[in-house]
């Protein structure tokens, strides 16, 4: 069994996303937003994040691929489009983390190409010292360094998405 380090706790997390929502909240005021969520790591983030946003809002799922392991391989894949109409909508990419910046830099492409009204990005946690393209993040929870952190949505292999805190493994 895999020793984890607790990194961000559950209550932190919680009272972040709530001051996230806020932020947006006071942003958009009465204008309705279409959250759009990245899978699959930011479905917990967007679960808890939508509801303290009281703004209209609607939510819609794209799904990416880059990672193999614990590496990004800049190799970013549209796997699941859209289903929403969102021209002339304002959008806000829902992320759990920004690492290199290939994914929501192609994601905020692609998306650009749908002429909303607006599109920004709300990431919960931001890896900027790997960052490898410069991107406009509006909205970011914890910063975090060179690690590879699991939990709250994020998976190793397809595991640990279900643990309500952030972590990293510890080494024996
Ligand atoms: P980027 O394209 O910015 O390098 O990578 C973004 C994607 O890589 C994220 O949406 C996430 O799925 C994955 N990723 C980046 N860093 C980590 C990490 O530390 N842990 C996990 N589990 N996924 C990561």
């Amino acid at each position: 069994m895999e020793k984890i380090k607790v990194i961000f706790s559950r209550d932190q997390i919680q009272q972040k996303v709530k001051e996230l929502g806020k932020r947006i909240a006071d942003h958009y005021g009465d204008e309705e937003i279409i959250l759009i969520c990245n899978l699959k790591g930011a479905f917990i983030f967007l679960a808890d994040l939508c509801r303290h946003i009281t703004s209209p809002i609607s939510v819609d799922f794209i799904a990416t691929t880059s990672y193999k392991g614990t590496e990004s391989t800049g190799d970013v894949r549209i796997i699941k489009d859209l289903k929403m109409d969102v021209r002339g909508k304002h959008i806000l990419l829902v992320e759990d983390i920004v690492d290199t910046g290939y994914t929501v830099d192609y994601i905020l492409k692609y998306l650009s190409l749908h002429k909303p009204k607006s599109l920004h990005v709300c990431t919960l946690l931001d890896k900027s010292c790997k960052r490898e393209i410069e991107l406009p993040i509006e909205y970011h929870g914890f910063e975090v360094g060179d690690h590879f952190v699991i939990g709250y949505g994020l998976d190793y292999n397809e595991r640990y998405r279900e643990l309500d805190y952030i972590g990293e493994f510890v080494q024996p």
